[in-house]
């Protein structure tokens, strides 16, 4: 087939292989802490103090996604508001320890210091719009490299997570309106009382025959997804910068595929990883955890309390 033939039918372009990116930032150790009376998720080095934990990582499979999600169904629904002041008072004991547990499994969702950060890029508004123009060239120059922004920052404000879990879960609920998932184990497990409520009134269901169902993803249009060629891998690469980005993109895969994998979402019980079992009675992710593996630790740490 020569160029000509390329040009003439655009279907027949030849996709490249294309590697997702996305910047992880992880921490041994993180707790809560407080500034200016806002609460934050601050994760930091045990180890070694100059260690910088943050690190392109190819994820290749979407249990990051539905832990979000499920984050989202357990965490106490006051915290949902726009207003962040309202969303920070309404933080109880207990959605702090859900989200150190998600961050101890998964890393950072996103970082800044500032409450008007945007979630998705880790950039805040401020200095987007505000600051001199040589600092925002800069700024957009390391996004579209691979230098990492606000890598100096390794936390964030947990009312501010909170407003991209809801753009986020919005998108999340517009698409399982689209494709009539609502009663599906995997996603009725998921909702909430209020999702449902705002299922009853979602109408995508009805109109999905008439082909041209209006159906608008936020997070996904908000954003831009760059891509890159990476003379290390010989490959291109789209990068994503954090996690709620790469939420975003998955959102992209679930509307564009139309499914959601066969199998039960499940956590194991070892690695407390979201895994996709292909059988019911299956427990553990097997990969790397089987249930040998966690009845030997379990009997070494109660070797280990008998010696104290
Ligand atoms: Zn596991």
């Amino acid at each position: 087939m020569n160029y000509q033939d390329f040009c003439g039918n655009e279907s027949m372009l030849p996709t490249p292989y294309i590697r997702v990116v996305t910047k992880i930032s992880k921490w041994e150790k993180y707790e809560c802490i407080e500034i200016n009376g806002f609460k934050f998720i601050y994760g930091s080095s045990i180890k070694n103090t100059e260690s910088n934990l943050f690190e392109y990582k190819e994820i290749d499979n979407s249990s990051f996604f539905w832990a979000l999600m499920t984050l989202y169904s357990k965490l106490s629904p006051d915290i949902f508001t726009h207003t962040q002041s309202a969303g920070n008072a309404a933080i109880t004991d207990n959605d702090v320890k859900l989200i150190l547990h998600f961050c101890k499994v998964h890393g950072l969702p996103f970082w800044n210091k500032k409450l008007d950060a945007a979630p998705f890029t880790n950039i805040s508004n401020e200095e987007f719009f505000n600051d001199s123009s040589d600092k925002l060239d800069e700024m957009q120059k390391n996004i579209l490299r691979s230098v990492i922004p606000y890598s100096q920052f390794n936390l964030f404000p947990i009312s501010s997570l909170a407003v991209g879990l809801m753009s986020l879960r919005s998108d999340f609920l517009r698409i399982i309106s689209y494709y009539g998932w609502e009663n599906l184990i995997n996603i009725s497990l998921l909702l909430t009382p209020k999702d449902k409520k705002i299922l009853s009134k979602m109408e995508y269901g009805s109109l999905q025959s008439s082909k041209h169902a209006d159906i608008n993803l936020y997070t996904p249009s908000l954003i831009g997804f760059t891509t890159q060629w990476d003379n290390q891998t010989l490959s291109l690469r789209l990068n994503c910068e954090n996690l709620l980005h790469l939420s975003a993109y998955h959102l992209c895969l679930l509307m564009q595929s139309g499914t959601l994998g066969s199998g039960i979402i499940k956590t194991c019980p070892k690695c407390h990883k979201q895994f996709v079992a292909n059988r019911r009675n299956q427990t553990f992710c097997h990969n790397p955890c089987t249930p040998q593996s966690f009845h030997m630790q379990k009997k070494r740490n109660n070797n280990s309390t008998e010696r104290k």
